[in-house]
């Protein structure tokens, strides 16, 4: 294989041969090609695109990096999975795991850190006090055989590959092109071995995908990659005009996920939560049809079953489930509507960009996070509100970084005359 000649080919619009796709992958993997010929060739793929045979390659090239784990085979059962490709207040997991558990199939899932405007799980995890998110693999599988669930960091070990490649994307401008960003999530999926998942591809201002076309592009491609390595791959393309639920913001995110599993929460993110249990429950080996999936998942949440397994789950990695232990931000500020109407737009970006502000999130790797503060947006697309009434609350570490939040909060509402609606689930991809 010749990097610089693969660069070329790729460069004029060729089609490569998936052994030589694969040998570069490999061999960049090895820090045998250097990051300037692997920047070219990603710039090429960017302008060129990749079919889905040399994406294959690619996924499989990066899987073979490093270790790989087969948890169906480990724990003798199908083990359902779930990603989403990051949105502003998801905190789908904390919920959608439990629920699942407590119907009967095994969760067990490696997720990741949030960086820029979406949050990540194990950020949130982490703000219940004595949660340890850091397990072996040995460990996670022991503890989804006794526990039924167990959510811990991807292993250092796992794709190897896409921890190079996304960090060279990231500072090439080559982030945003489809197939790659297809085969970098998937290539973590296949490697930590679920059988079944369901890939909740956002789409709106808040998300990677920005309209439903390119959305449906990316969960054509993720589904084809997954079916290609033996999974069952349902997609739900869902909305981020907005974010998702009210809370944005690691404690008060794990505050509402167990508000939901005690049966109550906000109704999108109950509804996003049974939606993807019932794909998950059908997916798994307990053979259910969906209605019966739908029932038992909406049952879960009503019988305490779904709670009970979250506390069996938090206080199985050393948290303690109670929420009272939650942090708590010094400054919580009262935001009231300057106006009498409906709400119109309340823009996800900007509410993740006031979180980060308060300190919720991270730019680079290694800021810090404070996990108590955030915001909560009590009134949503289409609800009513008077002037003078509660719209949304600051969770601050001081009074004047509550005070800019709430004038970054309230432009990114829109109150109007005329109410809008849009669903929350725009597709089911199967
Ligand atoms: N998330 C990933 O893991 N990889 C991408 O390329 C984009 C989002």
């Amino acid at each position: 294989m010749h990097a610089a000649e693969l660069i070329e080919r790729k460069r004029n619009g060729e089609e490569l041969p998936a052994a030589e796709l694969r040998e570069f992958v490999s061999a960049y993997a090895r820090d045998e090609v250097p990051d300037y010929q692997a920047a070219a060739l990603l710039m090429a793929v960017w302008f060129r695109g990749l079919s889905p045979a040399e994406t294959f390659a690619l996924t499989e090239a990066m899987v073979q990096s490093g270790e790989t784990v087969d948890l169906a085979a480990r724990l003798g059962r199908r083990v359902v999975d779930k990603h989403s490709t990051g949105g502003v207040g998801d905190k789908t997991t904390l919920a959608l795991g439990p629920v699942v558990a407590a119907c009967g199939a095994p969760f067990g899932k490696m997720s990741g850190r949030g960086l820029g405007h979406t949050g990540g799980t194990l950020d949130k995890l982490e703000s219940i006090p004595g949660f340890r998110a850091e397990l072996s693999v040995d460990d996670l599988v022991d503890q989804v055989r006794e526990a039924g669930i167990a959510v811990a960091g991807q292993s250092a070990d796992l794709v190897p590959a896409d921890r190079k490649l996304y960090a060279l994307r990231d500072v090439t401008a080559t982030i945003d092109d489809v197939s790659l960003i297809a085969a970098s999530i998937m290539s973590k999926k296949i490697a930590g071995g679920a059988s079944s998942l369901v890939l909740d591809v956002k789409v709106g201002e808040g998300a990677f995908m920005r309209t439903a076309a390119d959305a449906r592009r990316l969960a054509e491609a993720m589904r084809a990659l997954g079916v290609e390595a033996g999974m069952d791959v349902v997609c739900l393309l869902t909305d981020m005009e907005q974010p998702l639920g009210r809370a944005v913001g690691n404690a008060l995110e794990v505050q509402e996920a167990r508000d939901t599993l005690a049966g109550g929460g906000p109704a999108d993110f109950r509804e996003l939560v049974i939606e993807a249990a019932t794909h998950l429950l059908v997916l798994s080996d307990l053979g259910l049809a969906e209605d019966v999936a739908r029932e038992k998942a909406t049952a879960s949440l009503a019988d305490g079953s779904a709670l009970a397994a979250y506390e069996r789950w938090i206080r199985a990695q050393g948290g303690d489930p109670d929420p009272e232990v939650l942090p708590r931000a010094r400054v919580v500020r009262r935001v009231p509507s300057p106006a009498t109407g409906f709400v119109r737009e309340l823009r996800a970006r900007q509410v993740a960009a006031v979180a980060m502000e308060l300190g919720a999130g991270r730019e680079r790797k290694e800021d810090p996070i404070d996990h108590a503060v955030g915001v909560v947006c009590h009134a949503k697309r289409s609800d009513r509100v008077e002037r003078g009434e509660l719209l949304a609350e600051v969770h601050a570490r001081s009074e004047p970084a509550a005070e800019a939040a709430e004038a970054a909060l309230l432009a990114a509402y829109e109150i109007g005359e005329e109410p809008e609606t849009r669903p929350l689930v725009l597709d089911v991809i199967r």
